[in-house]
């Protein structure tokens, strides 16, 4: 594949570019992870509470490509914290996926007012030790919640799926992470398609570039060593998102984007999300 990948903290090399699919229905999930697969991309971000891990699996099934050369992702939800509701959640994830293992098993949200996401990372570290998912991480979790994991388990998480894009560029956690080798996954990478892709910094880059706006802020993404998830049901945007690795964004481009950052969330507040 043209993407590049980047090794996490056990080894395991995961795509620096993959497809996102939340709020695709999972009858669309299937013909748009097909085009995703057929036009390049191999890691694939599914959630149990997205309800598409059928479609996903369907669309892996259907595509003929050796499992080895995917990696799929999919999260366990909320209302399944505790260990023996996680082994229960995972197990499934898998029967929808229509897979044997998963790649990377991420808790969705630490989901505080539970204060249920250290046990549940335990039975991750059992899901990891009996080879049912090449790596295990977490999702949404603040510094905070990070520190209190790595004082009480033993697996470091590989990687930090957060809300990440230039109008929320989460310096303190890349930092964070930095430091103790987990990966940073920007979710929302393209800030939703809700008007940074409007922001006339991004549409001057593009112009420079001779590319879509789109494209800048992923590249902008892979060279902060970001792990990216754009996501679309539309063919031509699948492929657009996918064809970042032939330009590159120079100091100037990227010292223009690092001033449009405002700490601006789309989504959910990681310290007060507690539904389950
Ligand atoms: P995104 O930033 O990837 O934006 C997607 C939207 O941007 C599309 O629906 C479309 O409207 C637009 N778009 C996409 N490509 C475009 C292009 N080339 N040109 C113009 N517009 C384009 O948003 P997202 O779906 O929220 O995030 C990506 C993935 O991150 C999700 O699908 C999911 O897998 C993951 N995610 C995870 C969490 C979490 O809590 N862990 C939360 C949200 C999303």
């Amino acid at each position: 594949s043209k993407v590049p990948t980047i090794t996490l903290n056990n080894g395991v090399r995961m795509p620096q570019l993959g497809f996102g699919v939340w709020q695709v229905p999972d009858d669309e999930a299937e013909k748009a992870v097909g085009s995703a697969l057929g036009a390049g991309y191999r890691s694939i971000d599914t959630a149990a509470v997205y309800g598409n891990e059928a479609g996903t699996g369907r669309a892996i099934a259907a595509s003929g490509i050796a499992r080895e050369e995917l990696f799929v992702t999919t999260k366990l939800w909320n209302s399944d914290h505790g260990y023996d509701a996680t082994l229960r959640a995972f197990d499934a994830s898998l029967d929808k996926l229509g897979l044997d293992h998963v790649d990377l098993y991420l808790i969705h949200w630490p989901v505080p007012a539970r204060d249920t996401y250290v046990e549940t990372y335990k039975a991750f570290e059992k899901l990891l030790e009996d080879g049912r998912t090449r790596a295990i991480g977490v999702s949404n979790f603040l510094p905070a919640h990070l520190d209190r994991l790595l004082g009480e388990t033993s697996v470091v998480p590989a990687v930090n799926q957060i809300e990440l894009h230039p109008q929320l560029q989460q310096a303190e956690s890349r930092a964070v992470h930095a430091a103790h080798g987990i990966a940073t996954e920007a979710w929302s990478p393209l800030g939703q398609g809700k008007g940074l892709l409007e922001v006339p910094t991004i549409a001057a880059v593009a112009r420079k570039h001779d590319r879509t706006p789109a494209q800048i802020v992923l590249r902008w993404h892979l060279q902060l060593g970001n792990v990216v998830i754009p996501k679309s049901v539309t063919p031509s945007r699948i492929e657009e998102n996918i064809d970042v690795f032939d330009f590159e964004l120079d100091d100037e481009d990227l010292g223009a984007i690092a001033a449009l950052d405002e700490g601006r969330r789309l989504g959910s507040d990681p310290a007060e999300m507690n539904v389950v």
